[in-house]
This record gives structure tokens, sequence and C-alpha cells, in this order.
């Protein structure tokens, strides 16, 4: 269960706050659902949870279902409730979306996602290589089209959007993004202003993703959770009680030189053996365009090649996934999560990879010998715009009443 929102001493405005995300989360875990047994689960009383779902029901987040009414045992039969997810022309209001952008380097994705995280539309923007400084204004104006041609009269709820590297979500600024030149550029306001206002939100995507994995994942993701991402950056974030940690700043979660036992290849820090440098979509497509595996340096080739038999590039692969599985070890001997995710393209399609990093991993560890606490995102390949989606929606589902009236 998600960490209840703090009550404690709340005024009536607090307490009507926190019990309205109570009752928005407990819908989410269990909708469709009755009023009574929200009550139940939740230990507010039945007075409350039907004043709550009044006014959630009036801010368009929670939706009647009167057809799966059954009539049985004792009491009046008691019409079902869920997160309003129905689409315009269903019964009742449609329900609320949100948009996501995740801001790649040589690709954007966008996504259109619903109450529950589930993605209802996606799309690509490639921008190939390093982006100019204009790529902000790029984006938007994609995500724009993308929204005009997805939304389809629902009320949009607004923009969240990840990238890698430092970013502070409080300040909505890319503090550092190496890869794309970045420095304390003000990313959020710069995409609100190409989206003609709408509300924007931005944070690494590392954190996103285990925010998402929080909200919409495996119940074990809200007791505690590491991610590790392993893309052309390679970041991680903590979870702890619900909480996605970001620290001083913001600036948790940098692991791109933490040394990966055995490994031996040099650091533009200076240093052998990072993280980064070992395991990234960028190494690995160097390696293999230099075995002459792929004709260019892109991992998304070296995938494929695998994909399609090729040994040398399998093997490549697997090698990446154990050195990947060695730095899990190190983060589980570290923090003891629950749960690690780890979001790295090969082992979202291919569970033989997520089973040589389970396999590195349980190998190394001193405190975990469970490779099934090791998982991919639930979110599979889509999880990197349902991530980008759910730093809009978690704040909803933390205090929906101020969230929405705002
Ligand atoms: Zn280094």
């Amino acid at each position: 269960m998600t960490a209840a929102p703090h009550i404690s001493r709340a005024t009536g405005d607090g307490r009507r706050e926190a019990n309205a995300a109570t009752v928005l989360r407990t819908v989410l875990d269990h909708g469709p659902v009755a009023r009574r047994t929200i009550a139940q689960l939740c230990g507010l009383s039945p007075a409350a949870v039907s004043r709550q779902c009044t006014d959630l029901v009036r801010l368009g987040l929670v939706r009647e279902l009167p057809g799966l009414v059954e009539s049985r045992g004792v009491g009046r039969p008691q019409i079902p409730i869920d997160l309003n997810t129905g689409t315009a022309g269903e019964h009742g209001t449609a329900g609320p979306v949100a948009g996501g952008i995740h801001i790649g380097v040589p690709v954007s994705t966008f996504g259109l996602m619903d109450l529950r995280g589930r993605l209802l539309a996606r799309r690509h923007l490639s921008h190939g290589g390093p982006a100019a400084g204009d790529l902000p204004r790029r984006v938007a104006d994609g995500m724009r089209e993308f929204l005009d041609d997805s939304v389809r009269g629902r009320p949009l709820l607004g923009v969240g959007a990840a990238l890698g590297g430092w970013v502070d979500p409080g300040l909505g600024t890319a503090v550092r993004h190496d890869a794309l030149g970045w420095h304390h550029r003000p990313l959020a306001a710069e995409l609100a202003r190409g989206l003609g206002g709408t509300e924007v939100r931005i944070d690494n995507h590392a954190r996103a993703i285990a925010q998402s994995e929080i909200l919409f994942g495996r119940p074990a993701a809200r007791r505690s959770l590491v991610h590790l991402f392993v893309g052309n950056v390679v970041d991680a974030a903590l979870g702890i009680a619900g909480v996605v940690h970001q620290g001083p700043g913001s600036g948790a979660g940098d692991v791109a030189h933490l040394p990966v036992p055995d490994s031996t290849t040099p650091c533009p820090c200076g240093r052998t053996g990072c993280l980064e440098a070992t395991v990234s979509n960028t190494a690995i497509a160097l390696t293999a365009a230099g075995l002459g595996i792929v004709p260019e340096p892109d991992a998304f080739l070296v995938v494929d090649a695998a994909a399609a038999g090729d040994r040398r590039a399998d093997r490549l692969l697997r090698r990446r996934a154990r050195a990947v599985g060695r730095a899990v070890a190190l983060l589980l001997d570290v923090l003891n999560p629950d749960l690690v995710v780890v979001t790295e393209h090969s082992s979202l399609l291919n569970p033989a990879y997520l089973e040589e990093i389970r396999g590195a991993a349980i190998g190394l560890s001193h405190v975990c010998g469970d490779p099934e606490r090791i998982v991919s995102p639930h979110a599979g390949t889509a999880a990197l715009p349902v991530a980008a989606g759910t730093i809009l929606l978690n704040p909803l589902f933390r205090s929906p009443l101020t969230t929405i009236e705002r």
C-alpha cells in the first residue's frame, strides 16, 4: 500500500484533502469498488468516504458504474465507483488524461495516458544526434500536434516531461544534461510556453520510472525500490515508503561512475570500470560497430541483430547484462530494497537478458538470494512515456482537490 498522506493535525481543508487522496488511491488499487468497501479498506468512516466520493465525482476523477451493481447478501446494493477512464460518448463525462514526454538524445517519445497509467497513444520524434538549443521548442511543437491528434475532447490535466541527467523538479530546470549540453535550462517553462500555457512538470527519468512503479506497478515497489536506468545515460533512483528520494538540489541517483566489479573499461573521468562507461547504450553501440556487428554505432541495431540470430551481438548483450547485474548486486547490498527495477532495452524485449542480470546480481550479492526481486518495469517498452505522464499524475494522487482546482 502507498504510504497514507500526512494527516496529523490537519486543518479542516487539510483533512479533507488527505481523505480525498486516501479514497482516490484506494479506488486506484481496488476499483471498481463500492463505497462501503472503500471505507473498510482505508479505515475512513462511510460518511467521510461518501463525502469524498461526491467531491471526486464532481471533479471528474472517479465515476459511478451502474452497470456493475450486484444485489447479493444483506443491505442495499451499492453502485461501484472507479477511476474515470471513460471516453467521450460513454456513460458520464470523459475521463481526464495526462501527456508525457520522454526527451532522449536521438529521439523523444510522446505518450497520452489515463488515470490508471495506461498508455492510450504514443508517437516518436527523431531529432538525430546531440540536439541544438532549440530542442525544447521542437519537442513542444511535436507534442502539441500529438495532443491535437490524440486527446479527442477529454480534459487534459497537463504534461509531464522526463529526461536524463540532473533535473530539479521544484525549479523546473534541467540542471545538467551533458549529452544535450544543457546547464540550468528552464525546461518546464520553455515547454509550457511552447504548449500554449499547459501545465508542465519535469523530473529525471530514473526517478519518474521509480514513481510510476510506486503508483501503478507491483505492491512491493511501495515498500522500497531501487530503479536502475541503462540507456545512453545510466542513472538510478531510490524510493522508500512510497516516496522517491531527491536529496539536496535533487541530485540523488548519479551512479554513472559507480565502479563495476571486474570491469576495466576506461571512462572519460580518468578511472576505469565506471558503470556508465561499461554498460551504456553508447558504449555497447561503439563496441559492436568496432567489431563489425552493426554498420553504425546504434544500440537498437545491436538488439535487432541479436534478435535476428547474430551470436556475437547476443554475446555482447549478455556480457553487458552481467555487468549490469554486478552493479545491481552493489545496490542490493547497500540498500536492500524490496524490489530492483532495471530499465534496459534488450531485457525489456527478451527475458533471457533479464535472467543474465539476475544471475550476476544474485551471484555477487551478500543480502539477496531471490532473483524475483529484480524485475523489468511494469509498463515494459512503454515505461518511459508512462513515467513521464506519471510526473504529472503523481501530485494528483497526493492532493487531488487542490491539484484539480488549481
Ligand atoms: Zn568514470
